[in-house]
């Protein structure tokens, strides 16, 4: 049997005439590309708008009543562009008169956003001589939001196997009444990798602007070494803590399946990039870190009692307290008498008084400290288990650099660990982590 790619080109890939060129040699150079999915224009340089913001933009003038019609001016002048470029045949004006009666008629903001993957993919289906499927109409959610997975997989294998070749815009799908509802932000990759399950595909390509998933943060360290190898676990791991090439829920429709994913440079297609798999080849060198990545804007809730261990589900209750609030929690190591939780900071704002009042009155503990302004570092690597000493360098580096380490929690698998630092010394903790562990 045939193999079968699906290829997914993120924003950058396709933000002008000559990238969608570029995609489109990548894609025409081995016909087992068969199913390809599109994200919407991105930017072209570093100051460029995302067509993506500029449809939010548009959708949130048109909720506080401004003109809209300049913002909407500027997308069709850069649809324009692209289409007269590539010297294809596209009417542009009806489709953006579409979204203008839309936003007219008080649209929620998930329709207009996916209109950049939408006309992205449809421009390209036509470049390309394919078929455009909608996705909408092979992507489903419940009523609650979630992917329903059993629909969605069986109706885009029958729609999408019976045709050879076609474009698929990423992002969105279509909830039970049909409207329009969108993945969160960078969620093309997500599209992708259901796209990628939906047909069993042999391989999901991810093809994006940077040679591969890097071991650290290219804005903070230079030239950072490429991951040739990594896992679906580690990748999840590096991705939910901000390694932001990926969605970080890209992982689960193609690891069910088994199905690889390689993170490809559209700009320079001959690099092997970084292939993401259950397990790494059994050659590869041993290696105990694989990656750090990390976020700033935590807050952390310490909350102190003595005899706390002693007191069945104290910590049940004080978990039970941020959920029932919508504030989700990171993190949250414990001690004998103590237990914090790492929360994001913006969430947990905006409901501080109510969460330390229930915490006062339902836990009644001894105190309550408050530190704000926390970063969170995540040193991953599925050989740190095997590997003896991998802390205590850790440790050294960040002393060494003259960090102060705030909090630190060790993932039950030993997978990670993840450091807590102010957030002034982010860059710097990531840099002396980076040396101590990856580079040398
Ligand atoms: P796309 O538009 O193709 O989806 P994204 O902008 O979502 O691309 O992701 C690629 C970007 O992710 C890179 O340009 C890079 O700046 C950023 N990035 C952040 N951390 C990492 C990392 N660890 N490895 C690779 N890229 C990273
Ligand atoms: N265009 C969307 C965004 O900017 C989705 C994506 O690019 O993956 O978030
Ligand atoms: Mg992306």
């Amino acid at each position: 049997m045939n193999r079968i790619i699906t290829a997914k080109f993120g924003g950058t890939s396709l933000a002008d005439a000559s990238q969608i060129r570029k995609a489109a040699a990548i894609i025409k150079s081995n016909p087992e590309r068969r199913y390809v999915v599109a994200s919407a224009p991105g930017k072209r340089f570093s100051d460029d708008m995302k067509i993506t913001d500029m449809l939010y933009t548009c959708h949130k003038e048109s909720i506080e009543g401004k003109d809209f019609s300049e913002t909407l001016k500027k997308i069709t002048e850069r649809y324009a562009g692209i289409i007269r470029e590539l010297g294809i045949d596209f009417d542009i004006d009806s489709e953006m008169n579409a979204i203008a009666e839309n936003l007219k008629n008080g649209t929620s903001a998930d329709y207009p956003a996916s209109r950049g993957e939408y006309i992205n993919s449809k421009i390209i289906a036509k470049f390309l001589g394919w078929e455009f499927v909608d996705a909408s109409e092979i992507i489903f959610f419940t009523d609650n939001g979630t992917l329903n997975e059993a629909k969605t997989f069986s109706t885009a294998e029958e729609r999408l196997l019976a045709l050879e070749y076609a474009v698929i815009p990423g992002f969105y799908g279509s909830l039970p009444d049909g409207s329009i509802k969108t993945f969160s932000r960078g969620g093309s990759d997500v599209t992708g990798s259901i796209i990628a399950r939906s047909v069993n595909a042999d391989l999901y390509e991810n093809w994006t602007d940077v040679s591969g998933m890097l071991s650290a943060d290219p804005r903070i360290v230079k030239s950072p070494k490429t991951i040739e190898n990594i896992t679906y676990t580690e990748l999840r791991e590096l991705s939910y803590m901000g390694a932001s090439v990926l969605h970080e829920d890209a992982v689960f429709p193609v690891r069910k399946a088994g199905i690889p994913i390689n993170i490809r440079n559209t700009n320079s297609p001959d690099d092997n990039g970084t292939m993401i798999a259950a397990s790494l080849p059994k050659d590869i060198k041993r290696r105990a870190v694989t990656g750090i990545a990390g976020r700033k804007g935590f807050t952390s809730i310490r909350v102190e009692k003595s005899m706390m261990n002693g007191e069945t589900g104290f910590g049940a209750k004080l978990l039970y307290i941020f959920a029932d609030n919508g504030v989700p929690f990171e993190h949250c190591p414990t001690g004998i008498d103590t237990i914090s939780v790492i929360v994001n900071t913006a969430m947990f704002e905006s409901k501080r008084e109510i969460i330390l009042r229930l915490i006062k009155n339902d836990l009644n503990p001894d105190y309550i400290t408050i530190e704000k302004n926390l970063s969170a570092i995540a040193v991953v690597g599925e050989g740190m288990v095997s590997t003896k000493g991998t802390a205590a360098k850790l440790f050294r580096a960040l002393a060494d650099a003259g960090v102060n380490v705030r909090m630190i929690d060790q993932g039950s698998d030993e997978l990670n660990i993840i450091v807590g630092v102010d957030d002034d010394d982010y860059e710097k903790s990531i840099c002396a982590l980076y040396d101590a562990m990856i580079k040398e």
